[in-house]
């Protein structure tokens, strides 16, 4: 890539990776390669390097645990900014605040450590705390909304604190992720027993057990109003529906499980899928998932 080398020597506490793949950096298992990788360690770095990607049109995308996104496949000449070395974690008083690239299972473990309750609806999540607040991350019980008071995000260069109300969360969306990077969070946990919280943790876990197993996004649509994805994919007869490597998974709809396939293999499988849920029942799917870059 020909902004190699001038990256490389401008911020030269970044990790650095290059021919980084998709394909091995995300859940769903397929994808291209990107030219480079880029792992900011501490918040003002990564400030400055998204703010020279941007200044200087060097295309970017952001990447988490890749637990939620399609890559395409191909190549990519850009840059992927990874979160994964903003791990700091603390708690003050019932606050967490925990960096962009924790992971769900970090954070979890952090806090029946320090005996702060509800944030165990997270069980099993696979995720970055800056995927799960850019997704809203959660379940029926509560999402990232419930419980995030601040977020410390970048956007248009700039450091900058947002309130709750600023992030606009809705439906597996805020307003992070199109430009605007998270690079921290302040999340409010409640003081609970370490028993309270392994059994509520055992029962978020148990309730996840049915999920298929196999390489996937999760989630592959949001639920319509007042309906499930899931159910009407299953109505519509779709189970079991391949597209070369792409499956339907049997046990749950709005899975797709990729079994050797292509990106290309997975889009065409939700293309199918959103045509004939939409022929058969009139409702349109909207897609949960993000397209990469
Ligand atoms: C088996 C399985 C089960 C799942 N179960 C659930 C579930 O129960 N509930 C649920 O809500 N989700 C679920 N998901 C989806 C996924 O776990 C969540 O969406 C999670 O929040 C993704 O986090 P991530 O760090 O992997 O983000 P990624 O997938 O890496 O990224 C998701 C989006 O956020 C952007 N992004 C990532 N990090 C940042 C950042 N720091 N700043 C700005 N933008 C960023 C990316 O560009 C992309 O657009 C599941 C996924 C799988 C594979």
């Amino acid at each position: 890539m020909e902004h190699f080398a001038e990256l490389c020597a401008r911020f030269p506490k970044v990790v650095w990776e290059r021919e980084f793949s998709f394909a091995r950096h995300t859940t769903i298992g397929c994808g291209g390669t990107a030219s480079l990788a880029a792992s900011p360690a501490d918040l003002e770095t990564a400030a400055e390097l998204i703010a020279y990607l941007r200044r200087s049109h060097i295309p970017h995308c952001f990447l988490g645990a890749g637990a939620n996104v399609l890559p395409a496949d191909g190549r990519f000449e850009g840059v992927v900014v990874r979160f994964c070395r903003l791990k700091t974690l603390y708690a003050d008083g019932e606050t967490i605040y925990a960096g962009a690239g924790v992971t769900g299972g970090a954070l979890l473990r952090f806090a029946e450590a320090n005996g702060l309750g509800g944030l165990e609806c997270f069980t099993g999540i696979p995720m970055t705390v800056g995927g799960g607040v850019t997704m809203n991350a959660g379940v029926a019980e509560g999402h990232f909304s419930d419980v995030v008071t601040g977020v410390v995000g970048v956007r248009e260069g700039r450091i900058a604190v947002f309130s709750r109300r600023d992030c606009a969360f809705s439906e597996k969306t805020s307003i992070f992720g199109n430009g605007t990077a998270v690079i921290g969070a302040y999340l409010k946990g409640s003081a609970s027993s370490p028993q309270e919280i392994a059994e509520r943790r055992a029962h978020f876990r148990a309730a996840r057990a049915h999920l298929p197993r196999g390489r996937s996004m999760g989630c592959v649509f949001v639920n319509p109003e007042g309906d499930f994805a899931g159910r009407l994919i299953a109505q519509c007869g779709l189970k079991g529906t391949r597209v070369g490597g792409a499956v339907v998974s049997c046990g749950h709809g709005n899975f797709i499980l990729n079994e050797g396939g292509t990106s290309a293999d997975v889009s065409a499988l939700i293309a199918l899928i959103r045509e004939e849920v939409l022929r058969q029942t009139g409702i349109l799917l909207r897609e949960e998932i993000r397209r990469l870059p």
